[in-house]
């Protein structure tokens, strides 16, 4: 297998290096090509069919919800699944995150959350409030568009839009295996890379900043990357301190992935603002949300104008909210988040066996949401020369043993990410998962055989 040019159709696709059949269907975690081979999605696409593919349930709940009303404008009609939907998400959410703004995917989420805060200020505080800066970190990807880019650290999807970005300052991220602080511990790198929020906050001013947004897993910019609980109970702790609205980018870790409903479970700390989406419907339909605490919600929608000044047109359709209901309540009775946690226990145990491919440099994670990082030379991390192509050498040996992963993006200070993402769907069983590892396994052993 090799790479070859995108295939030739009217197609605008995003990548012209094309190794992947085309999909003629897909069922639980396997993707089946019309090259009639079968494929074990060990990224759900990109951390998204949660519940694997092809599930009869949300057929035939899309079936019914087309037959009963597939659209109406949430500016001026409410129907009652996109309220039930809303309900449900309140009941996962931690704490007072009850207030759900719904969009139609990860990146409008990080949009709507950064105008939210914004307008939270103005609301509070009147039009003349300096507060509109928000604090983000390196290695860290909220979204394509161009707000939500600004918000993302990740040096080469940046690149060529940067003079089209707005300005926002950037700290580093908890990535403790290239922590800029030459931290020994994951306890010291959490500590550094909160008291790095604090610094930028003075630095900025705190009466010119509104929001600090941060992912509580690491996903695509150093996959599986997380702090220790210090993190977020200081990051909690500054934020409250300075006036500074805390965001958390669920996006990717949400729903179930990490093996807790929510990436923050785990550190236990509630945000002023959640982002929300992949997870959220599995994929069976577009859908995302940014849910706001009461403080947030009734400053903005009863104390203040009332009128969020923001929206898309397919933000909160019914067909939608109808899906995403279903999904979640699935993922509820059929117990995968626990499922996740559990797996994912297992699978990192299995995956400890790689580290004796020498170019295996560092696995982490949580739960189902997993990095692998591969390095030249483990004692120095030194990474590969760019013209190796680790990353797809890696994709393009696992594909053909009939394993898909997610490349991952990322760089710091113009080291690469070699390093990619397992996320394979939470309903994965302990069979299958033994079947993931063993052809990972014949991969990473074919690429280092052929590197080293
Ligand atoms: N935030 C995170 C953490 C993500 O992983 C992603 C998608 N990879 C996004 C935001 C953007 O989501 P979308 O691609 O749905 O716009």
């Amino acid at each position: 297998m090799s790479l070859n040019k995108a295939p030739k159709n009217n197609v605008f696709y995003r990548n012209q290096n094309w190794i992947y059949p085309r999909i003629a269907y897909g069922k639980g975690i396997y993707l089946y090509g019309e090259d009639g081979k079968k494929y074990i999605d060990a990224c759900s696409g990109s951390a998204v069919a949660n519940i694997g593919h092809g599930n009869e349930e949300v057929a035939r709940c899309y079936e019914e919800q087309v037959k009963r009303i597939a659209f109406t404008h949430l500016s001026r009609w409410t129907v009652d699944v996109i309220e039930k939907c809303a309900e449900k998400i309140s009941e996962w959410t931690p704490g007072d995150l009850n207030h759900v703004h719904f969009v139609s995917g990860g990146s409008e989420a990080t949009e709507a959350a950064i105008k939210m805060a914004r307008q939270y200020f103005i609301e509070r505080d009147g039009k003349n409030t300096t507060k509109w800066k928000v604090i983000s970190k390196w290695n860290s990807y909220h979204g394509a568009t161009l707000g939500a880019l600004s918000m993302t650290g990740d040096t080469p999807r940046r690149k060529i839009y940067d003079p089209m970005l707005l300005a926002f300052p950037k700290i580093p991220q908890f990535y403790h295996y290239r922590n800029p602080w030459g931290c020994k511990t994951l306890e010291e790198t959490s500590i550094k890379a909160a008291q790095a929020l604090e610094e930028e906050i003075l630095r900025q001013g705190p009466e010119n900043v509104a929001a600090f947004i941060t992912e509580p897993v690491v996903g695509s910019a150093a996959p599986g990357a997380h702090p220790e609980k210090i993190y977020f109970e200081m990051v909690r702790e500054i934020c409250k301190k300075y006036d500074v609205l805390l965001i958390v980018d669920e996006v990717m870790s949400g729903f179930g992935r990490t093996g807790m409903k929510f990436g923050v479970d785990y550190f236990g700390v509630v945000p002023d603002i959640m982002t929300v989406a992949k997870g959220m419907s599995c994929g069976y339909t577009p859908i995302g949300a940014a849910i706001a605490n009461g403080e947030v919600f009734e400053t903005i929608m009863v104390k203040g104008s009332g009128n969020f000044v923001h929206g898309h047109t397919y933000g909160g359709n019914p067909l939608s909210c109808a899906v995403a209901l279903c999904v979640i309540n699935i993922l509820e009775r059929e117990g995968y988040v626990e499922n996740a946690a559990k797996q994912g226990e297992y699978l990192m145990q299995k995956l400890q066996g790689l580290y004796k491919y020498p170019i295996v440099g560092d696995i982490r994670g949580k739960g189902l949401m997993i990095g692998v990082e591969f390095v030249k030379d483990r004692e120095t991390k030194e990474p590969f020369d760019v013209s190796e192509n680790i990353k797809g050498k890696v994709t393009i040996n696992c594909l053909e043993e009939g394993v898909v992963v997610y490349p991952g993006g990322g760089s710091v200070d113009g080291v690469r990410g070699d390093h990619f993402l397992l996320a394979p769907p939470l309903n994965i069983t302990k069979e299958e998962v033994d079947e993931l590892y063993e052809k990972l396994e014949r991969g990473i052993k074919k690429t280092c055989e052929q590197v080293l």
